[in-house]
């Protein structure tokens, strides 16, 4: 349902959930957050089935970094629960993934992942991308994504992130929206550009078929195919 992400030198943690409760007015059953930082060794996730604010109760004091994605859920394929709600995490607890939308082949992909020897935590449709990125033989994190979107059928804005490539997240829409917000020396993504005026009013919208990898200092936007597009950021009007 909605999407925040944060790349730059800030603590990410109390700016996503911001974020989530700007998102908060489209409804939702659940939400959730990861961190990590170019620093940090790995990703970490906290889940909570309810509010945005029971999510922050559960969020550790300790819970440092400057690179996060986070998600509020309105559930699809299997209840609201801690372990449905979004970020999914993969086997390897590499791959970090937030996804509005629906994978219609969902239920096939889980049966061959499955028959691969994949162990599933959630009834979601979005757990199938987060372990078809993981099980990428690719070498950049753009083509690990592109590999897993092949595979899908249906909607999909989402966010990535991977322990091994945590200087960047990388971003994909196809009929669910994804907007870039463009920061000094720090970058934003949301579904919604309600979560992202608070910061930065420069904004690039991303078109169906479209991806972009955004850094702390840099974004750049591509097709599913991998050819580089043109986005140029546009100012939004906004009433605070
Ligand atoms: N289909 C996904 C799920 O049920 C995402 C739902 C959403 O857009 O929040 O978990």
């Amino acid at each position: 349902c909605g999407i925040v992400g944060y790349i730059g030198k800030r603590d990410v943690a109390p700016l996503l959930l911001e974020g989530l409760q700007r998102l908060e007015y489209r409804g939702y059953d659940s939400a959730g957050i990861a961190v990590t930082s170019p620093k940090a060794a790995g990703l970490k996730m906290v889940k909570a089935k309810g509010r945005v604010r029971d999510l922050e109760a559960k969020v550790p004091a300790r819970f440092k970094g400057t690179t996060g994605i986070a998600h509020t859920r309105w559930a699809t394929h299997g209840a609201p629960s801690d372990e449905n709600a979004h970020p999914h995490l993969s086997e390897d607890n590499k791959v970090a993934l937030v996804h509005n939308g629906i994978i219609d082949n969902a239920s096939e992909l889980r049966a061959k992942l499955t028959a691969d020897g994949v162990e599933f935590h959630s009834e979601t449709d979005t757990e199938v991308l987060t372990h078809l990125i993981a099980r990428s033989q690719a070498d950049t994190l753009e083509e690990k994504v592109r590999e897993a979107l092949r595979h899908i059928e249906g909607t999909y804005g989402i966010a990535v992130l991977h322990a091994d490539f945590n200087d960047r997240i990388v971003v994909a829409r196809n009929g669910s929206p994804v907007v870039l917000g463009i920061g000094e020396k720090e970058m934003f993504v949301a579904s919604d550009v309600a979560a992202l005026v608070s910061h930065t009013r420069q904004v690039v919208t991303l078109d169906d078929g479209e991806m972009a990898t955004i850094k702390a200092d840099d974004y750049r936007t591509y097709t599913t195919e991998g050819s580089r597009t043109t986005a140029s950021p546009t100012t939004v009007e906004w009433e605070a």
